[in-house]
């Protein structure tokens, strides 16, 4: 499955997040018992209202909802680059992610002690970022050494790599993210194979105070500027709030919601914004006895789509039986979408588009 890792320093409330997300009723249900795999992993649903829609059209006796894998990652602080706090695991853990959520301290609880002694996104940020930027050019230095050798040799990817480091070194000792070294496309799964940390897309979370979880406050506006001009995503939330909703019967959480000027749980944005950062897009199955999301990478082609299901789906995938979203709701379901000629056959070449409802036909 696909992980975001989530850093930020310490205190800034990585822990109370991750455990929101990971409590929550949509979390513990729909047949995964085991949420929380590891103390620090847990896999979340991805709230998706459509699913809603196809449970109801189709009479589905159970929703299951596609996941998202969160990774809490402790131990960065200052100087975790040269082996402070938890050094070399925390890195470990952040090289295996596929996005970063940056947790960023935007509350001002003076009961809950700053490391760095006082508020300040942008701070906080950059040394978080310099940690990795640090963490990137040692490892690239170190791998350099390696490169040169091969490449003196006949090693055409040893070539390429070492091309594709020599680009980053320099950013790096600028202290630019790897993100933006340049590259062709079809550069682009070397590039991704040297795992650098500063190369991995990034969402910023603001931790607000309980009073600010609607709007954002001037700190968050702060990161919401930064996050633009770098091309990245913020989203705001109150952690405190989170973790509060995320224990409460369902009953109770929409006039808790209200009180606090929201209209659904922050955690729902962190985990939508997570996926999308991800360029993840959602295809449906759908009948009588479930109504299920999968996830898929934009751009699947049918068979990877089906592989996701079972891998006997993809070697011997003949066709998919494809609906449009907008056709399964508005024509009101299979039945009707067919009648209207609204159902496609798709064959290997199709890119599955999000929000597809899909049924394979293979050949066993
Ligand atoms: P971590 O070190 O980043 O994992 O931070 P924790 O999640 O352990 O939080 C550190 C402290 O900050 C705890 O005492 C939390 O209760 C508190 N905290 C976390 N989020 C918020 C928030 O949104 N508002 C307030 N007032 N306190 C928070």
């Amino acid at each position: 499955g696909f992980k975001c890792g989530i850093v930020g320093l310490p205190n800034v409330g990585k822990s109370t997040l991750f455990n929101a997300l990971t409590q929550t009723a949509a979390a513990q249900a729909a047949n995964y018992p085991f949420c929380t795999i590891e103390p620090n992993v847990g896999e979340v649903a991805v709230p998706d209202p459509r699913l809603d829609d196809l449970v109801r059209i189709a009479s589905s006796k159970e929703k299951i909802p596609t996941r998202l894998t969160f990774v809490d990652i402790a131990g960065l602080v200052r100087g975790a680059s040269k082996g402070e706090g938890l050094g070399n695991q925390f890195l470990a853990n952040i090289r295996e992610v596929d996005a970063i959520a940056h947790v960023v301290r935007c509350f001002t609880d003076g009961d809950v002690t700053h490391v760095e002694g006082k508020v300040d996104p942008a701070a906080d940020i950059e040394t978080i970022e310099t940690e990795l930027m640090l963490a990137d050019l040692d490892s690239l230095e170190r791998r350099a050494v390696a490169l040169e050798k091969k490449a003196k040799g006949a090693d055409k990817e040893a070539k390429e790599t070492l091309d594709l480091v020599n680009r980053a070194l320099p950013l790096l000792r600028e202290g630019k993210p790897a993100r933006l070294v340049e590259r062709k496309p079809d550069e682009e799964k070397l590039f991704q194979s040297l795992g650098l940390m500063t190369a991995k897309p990034v969402l910023y979370v603001c931790n607000v105070d309980e009073s600010d979880a609607d709007k954002g406050n001037a700190y968050s506006d702060a990161v919401f500027a930064r996050a633009k001009a770098e091309g990245a995503v913020a989203v705001v939330v109150s952690a405190k709030i989170e973790s509060e909703i995320a224990v409460m019967p369902e009953a109770d959480q929409a006039e808790f919601l209200e009180a606090v000027g929201l209209t659904e749980p922050g955690l729902n944005r962190v985990i939508r914004a997570g996926y999308d950062l991800l360029g993840l897009v959602t295809y449906f199955t759908v009948g009588p006895k479930e109504a299920r999301a999968w996830t898929i990478t934009k751009g699947t082609r049918a068979p990877g789509a089906a592989g996701v299901i079972h891998s006997d789906f993809e070697k011997g995938f003949i066709r998919a039986e494809t609906i449009a979203f907008k056709d399964y709701t508005t024509l009101g379901g299979e039945s009707g979408a067919r009648d209207a000629g609204k159902l496609r056959l798709e064959g290997k070449e199709y890119v599955v588009q999000d929000g597809d409802v899909l049924h394979f036909r293979f050949a066993n």
